[in-house]
């Protein structure tokens, strides 16, 4: 089941997620909806927060963006990008490394806007994947900017937060709109189940 994708303006999306005890059947399928949700969206990431659920958990896949490329290592061993996708991060600790590098970033959250931010070049990551084990690697580039787009998710940081000043302000205006009508409609749908 495709899920709406809450927006900017949601408390949830300031919500630090909850880690994950237990892969549950419920985590289970939130995570196949998840993916779902990301692949109808053309996302290149998703976090529980983004369907709703403040948890330790996001899905992630690079594989459709040709352009910008991504790096991974194994142990220490250059590794397909491609063979390790899709990627499922549960309770995820990141850890930077590198030198910040500025790159376009986008979020399905809020619809429409692009903006240059500043993260780390390269993340070292560890987590546990769908079937409960543990996985840790190295990522770079697109890879290492999605993660870390990710995981500021479970923490309830956006990308707005990680934007320069001046280019927050130049959204300004579309922030107040998108946050408004978060607003509204979250006010029509307890109204709606009130009657
Ligand atoms: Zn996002």
């Amino acid at each position: 089941m495709i899920r709406e994708i809450v927006k900017y303006g949601h408390p949830v999306l300031r919500q630090k997620g909850a880690a994950i005890e237990k892969i549950t059947p419920d985590i289970k399928q939130l995570i196949a909806e998840m993916f779902e949700t990301m692949q109808a969206s053309h996302g290149i990431g998703l976090a529980a927060q983004q369907v709703g659920r403040a948890l330790q958990l996001t899905v992630i896949d690079v594989r459709e963006v040709k352009d910008r490329p991504s790096t991974l290592e194994l142990k220490g061993q250059p590794a397909e990008v491609a063979e390790f996708m899709p990627l499922v991060l549960i309770n995820p600790e990141v850890t930077p490394v590198g030198e910040p590098a500025a790159g376009g970033e986008g979020c399905l959250s809020f619809p429409e806007m692009f903006a240059e931010i500043s993260r780390p070049e390269s993340v070292d990551v560890k987590a546990l994947d769908e079937r409960g084990k543990v996985i840790e690697f190295r990522a770079g580039g697109l890879l290492a900017r999605a993660v870390q787009h990710e995981a500021d998710h479970l923490n309830g940081i956006l990308f707005i937060d990680r934007m320069e000043r001046k280019t927050k302000e130049e959204f300004r205006d579309e922030l107040d709109a998108l946050q408004v009508a978060t607003k509204a409609e979250l006010a029509a749908a307890r109204k709606s189940k009130k009657t």
